[in-house]
């Protein structure tokens, strides 16, 4: 069999679920996939408004494709415009070369449809790409820097009033974040935020009309109450730079209109000859094959494609629409090219919608009958977008759309209100750093002298040593038991049931632990006295109180699973004496600052674990919150993390994923 060639044009939503449903069935075929886009990244077009209204980085929805496709060897990324097809030779051609398809997916997107009302391509703003995005961007920026300058009030009013044209998701996603970003604006250029107006005009006497009327309502009392003017049955007839015109004569002075009220096909497919339908969508079968080409194994994907699941009504121009069409045509590519002689018809399935109203209300419907309104609706659609993530296999931006969304945003613009979000100067925190690698170092270090002189090396590992005797570890007692001597059975007779665990290790636990000097005291005092004082809950050691331990006994289960991995008192003491070096090396790894993150939330689990053990005390258990604390980054202040973490993640990333390239193979 000859190598096969599949081209996909676009790697929107559409295009990168057709490319990543057949690179992984066509793993073993000889294919060649070709994923053609005019930009060498995916636009995460659904959080577009969150650039454009200032929320999120313009590179926070920009997706490099080699790091979608990184490990997928039968994939071929491309760089460029797509000008042409030529059917019946099966060529795509494109600004810089032509590529031959033995089978074609097109998923080229939309574009803004202005219905052609003069004004809106000189004086208005579309959002419909990336760059649509930043353009909004900095023209409001320099818009109300330019208001803040104007002196005449009617101008400096046009001048902060701006206006969304159109109620769908785009525009109410829009103004949504005009309503949050306007205090931060009004802030930063010393204006009053009550000198801006939020408009949305609006054709229909109603907004949101895809949702049950009930959820539009209670975006529209939302807004209301944001001060955001719904201006409904006002179809805008021209566009002009300080003002829009009203089909009833009237006018608002505005300098800013965001044309979100119509979309149809993009129109660089208009010359490729394909039967086309309302909004210049091209038509496709139920197989998503291009009518008229279905033998030329030509497919229409996404926003782009024209067909009609049910009578008069094509495929919506939402997300999930996109992906299910891109996978019916990708199933079917995989079907020919593995001649297993099946077709697969379109079947949808959408589970529903969410509109947020910035970054902390929403309104969702889902399955038709689930209703979510408020920041439960947000949270459903940051679901969402985090299983899209899953879908497309990439943990990488996964991983980066938290960090955008949820723990690098400004101005307190996301669902937890910036409480996940605050910036400190982690400088402050090496001192704490630095006194946490050292209790542990002190700690761990203890257990290598036992009762043996710091500065007398010859005289570590004495009794209480963990190098030394029977092991600590309370799972060990029945064994410990057997081989032991007479002293450890005769503390652990004295103390019995749930004290037991502190007494009968005597000196050996509490020094394990790490704990409180005071257990340490009352421990080795012996198993008797110990078992006389009854131990109080305290977070910090009161003089001459016992300490309370977390668990006075390890859990049956866990002791079970100890018994496993430390069958005998060899193997015990092998994992005990190894645990002393464990700490030694997370303690300097702490000081120095070198993988902070990693060594304190080591030290979170290694804690958990002395506590299932019985072996850790309630007044030390700040060794946990203090460990999270340290989590923030600290060991970049005045630490090895500093250069060693993105030496790392530049070494990591360049061999996983290679360099990203802002030109992929152009030929
Ligand atoms: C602001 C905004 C908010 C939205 N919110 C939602 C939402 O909440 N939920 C929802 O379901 N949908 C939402 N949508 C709609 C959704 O984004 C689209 O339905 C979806 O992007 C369609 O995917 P697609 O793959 O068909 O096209 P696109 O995602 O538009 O991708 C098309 C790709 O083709 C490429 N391309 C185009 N022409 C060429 C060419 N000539 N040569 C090479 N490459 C080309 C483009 O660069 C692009 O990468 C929103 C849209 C916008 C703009």
């Amino acid at each position: 069999m000859t190598k096969k060639n599949i081209v996909v044009v676009g790697a929107g939503y559409a295009g990168v679920a057709a490319t990543k449903f057949m690179a992984k069935k066509l793993k073993k075929d000889d294919v060649e996939i070709t994923l053609i886009d005019r930009h060498s990244y995916h636009t995460m077009m659904t959080e577009l408004h969150e650039v454009a209204g200032g929320r999120v980085e313009p590179t926070a929805i920009q997706y490099d494709l080699q790091r979608l496709f990184a490990r997928k060897k039968n994939v071929k990324l491309v760089t460029d415009t797509v000008v042409g097809i030529d059917k019946e030779q099966k060529v795509v051609k494109t600004q810089a070369g032509s590529y031959a398809f033995d089978h074609l997916i097109i998923g080229m997107g939309g574009e803004p449809n202005d219905f052609g009302t003069p004004g809106v391509k000189e004086h208005g703003f579309t959002l419909w790409s990336f760059e649509d995005s930043v353009r909004i961007r900095e023209h409001i920026e320099h818009t109300v820097a330019k208001a803040a300058i104007e002196p005449d009030a009617t101008k400096r009013k046009a001048m902060l009033t701006f206006v969304v044209c159109g109620s769908g998701f785009t525009g109410i996603e829009m103004i949504g974040e005009l309503v949050e970003w306007k205090d931060r604006l009004a802030e930063d250029y010393k204006l009053d935020p009550n000198e801006f107006t939020l408009k949305v005009v609006e054709a229909m006497p109603t907004i949101l009309n895809m949702l049950n009327r009930n959820d539009a309502n209670k975006a529209v009392r939302y807004l209301e109450k944001k001060n955001v003017e719904l201006v409904l049955n006002a179809p805008i007839v021209e566009v002009f730079a300080d003002h829009i015109k009203l089909k009833d004569g009237s006018t608002i002075p505005t300098h800013t209109l965001i044309w979100t009220a119509g979309v149809k096909a993009t129109s660089d497919a208009a010359d490729f000859g394909l039967e086309a339908a309302r909004g210049n969508r091209l038509v496709a079968n139920e197989y998503m094959e291009a009518k008229g080409y279905e033998d030329k194994n030509i497919y229409i994907i996404g926003d782009l494609v024209y067909y009609e699941e049910q009578p008069n009504t094509p495929t919506p121009q939402i997300v999930q629409a996109a992906e299910q069409t891109g996978h019916c045509a990708a199933a079917n590519v995989v079907s020919a090219i593995k001649g297993d002689g099946e077709k697969h018809k379109f079947k949808s399935n959408y589970q529903g919608f969410m509109v947020s109203v910035g970054s902390k209300w929403g309104v969702a419907e889902l399955f038709g009958k689930i209703h979510l309104s408020g920041f439960l609706a947000i949270i459903m659609k940051h679901i969402v977008n985090l299983k899209y993530f899953f879908d497309i296999r990439s943990g990488y931006y996964m991983f980066q759309y938290m960090m955008h969304e949820f723990f690098h945003i400004k101005d307190d613009r996301n669902v937890t209100r910036g409480h996940s979000s605050r910036y400190g100067n982690v400088l402050w925190s090496v001192p704490l750093r630095i006194f946490y690698g050292l209790v542990w170092f002190i700690e761990a270090f203890k257990k290598i002298v036992g009762n043996g002189e710091v500065l007398k090396p010859s005289t570590w590992f004495g009794e209480g040593s963990w190098f030394t005797g029977n092991s600590v570890f309370p799972w060990t007692w029945d064994y410990a038991k057997e081989a032991a001597t007479t002293a450890s059975s005769g503390a652990a007779d004295a103390v019995g049931g749930a004290s037991a665990t502190a007494a009968t290790t005597a000196s050996s636990v509490a020094d394990a632990v790490g704990g409180a000097s005071g257990a340490a005291d009352a421990a080795t005092s012996g198993g008797a006295e110990a078992a006389t004082h009854a131990a109080h809950f305290g977070l910090s050691y009161a003089y001459g109180e016992e300490p309370m331990a977390v668990l006075d006994k390890a859990p049956d289960w866990f002791s079970s699973i100890m018994k496993v991995m430390m069958p005998n008192m060899d193997v015990a003491m092998f994992f005990q004496k190894m645990m002393v070096f464990v700490e030694i090396g997370i303690a300097l790894c702490i000081m120095a600052g070198l993988f902070t993150w990693l060594m304190n939330g080591t030290t979170i689990i290694l804690v958990a674990m002395f506590c299932m053990s019985g072996m850790f005390y309630w007044v030390n258990i700040w060794f946990i919150p203090v460990a999270f604390a340290l989590m923030n980054g600290s060991g970049r202040a005045v630490g090895l993390d500093r250069w060693v973490i993105p030496w790392i993640q530049k070494k990591l990333g360049g061999w996983w994923y290679g360099k990203p390239k802002s030109l992929y193979n152009q030929k």
